[in-house]
């Protein structure tokens, strides 16, 4: 077997991604890879173009320059087939206020085809705390419970690549337990999880390889280990205070940026009405 025989190929790949609003450039030329069983904790200031990168992986943003390959596909030219492969769940899902819970899943289920979901369904509600809620349309759930029913969903499809916005925000202390669990569950099972947060705590309990992105450049990418060790005056340190080193507020924007620690050069499906559901579904948003 030679060297590459025994790289497993990326579950995703960005190649230079750029993205402008109006103009204004939110995401600069980014390129990174996720491969299987990775969770990449990406992090950055508020506006640092963190969901602009996600919203491009999901297909939601059109990707116009650079591209994005999900499981070998690309978005713009294979959208069912990419989609197909992953589940994203966005900081506030907006579950369909006409479908219960469990019809959300039974959706879900159909959407991605999965067979014999209905046991693996029971003990989702059981795992992520819903199982009182099962009759509850979306219209009627809290926040942390939309959030649980995201989880729920998403886990139900063994999706090869998660997308998680913000995924603890609203849940209460049992529920963030266990998110926590899941999220480090589905990557050992092979998933490879792609974990936004500005809680760097948990990013730094979870993530194997951090991103750090800043005003829509990439300012790190490696390993905490290697940030500890290739970044001046951060030896030892926390992830915040990794975070605060090389998103100095100072530094000029288009400044070089670090990789692995070292400096670097530079399907479609019909839908219930009235949802913002999962953007990453087949066939969903
Ligand atoms: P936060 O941590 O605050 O959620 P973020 O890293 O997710 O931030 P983005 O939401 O991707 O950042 O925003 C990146 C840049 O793009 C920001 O300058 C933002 O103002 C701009 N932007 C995002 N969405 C839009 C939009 N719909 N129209 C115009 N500009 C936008």
């Amino acid at each position: 077997m030679n060297e590459f025989q025994s790289t497993p190929p990326p579950v995703l790949r960005v190649e230079s991604l750029s993205k402008t609003y109006e103009g204004a450039l939110a995401v600069d030329a980014l390129s990174f890879d996720v491969r299987p069983g990775e969770i990449l904790g990406l992090v950055g200031p508020n506006g640092a173009g963190k969901t602009t990168t996600l919203r491009s992986i999901v297909g939601i943003l059109p990707v116009k320059q650079g591209r994005v390959l999900v499981c070998g596909y690309d978005v713009m030219l294979h959208e069912a087939e990419a989609k197909r492969c992953l589940y994203w769940v966005p900081d506030d899902p907006q579950p369909f206020d006409a479908l219960t819970v469990w019809e959300h899943l039974e959706f879900t289920a159909a959407l991605y085809d999965v067979r014999d979901w209905k046991e693996r369904a029971e003990e989702l509600l059981q795992r992520f705390e819903l199982v009182e809620k099962r009759d509850a349309l979306g219209g009627e759930l809290s926040r942390g419970m939309r959030q649980k029913l995201a989880f729920a969903c998403g886990w139900l499809t063994r999706p090869r690549l998660v997308l998680l916005d913000e995924p603890l925000t609203g849940l209460d202390p049992r529920g963030i337990r266990s998110a926590k669990r899941a999220i480090a569950e589905v990557a050992a099972e092979g998933s490879s999880v792609i974990l936004s947060s500005h809680l760097l705590e948990m990013i730094e309990e979870l993530a194997s390889r951090i991103l750090i992105l800043d005003r829509g450049h990439k300012v790190f990418d490696g390993t905490l280990a290697e940030a500890r060790s290739s970044i001046a005056g951060v030896e030892g340190g926390s992830l915040e205070e990794i975070f605060l080193k090389v998103t100095d507020g100072s530094l000029p924007a288009g400044r070089t940026s670090m990789q692995g620690g070292a400096p670097s050069g530079a399907p479609g499906r019909a839908r219930p009405e009235g949802g913002d559901w999962s953007g990453g579904g087949a066939g969903s948003p």
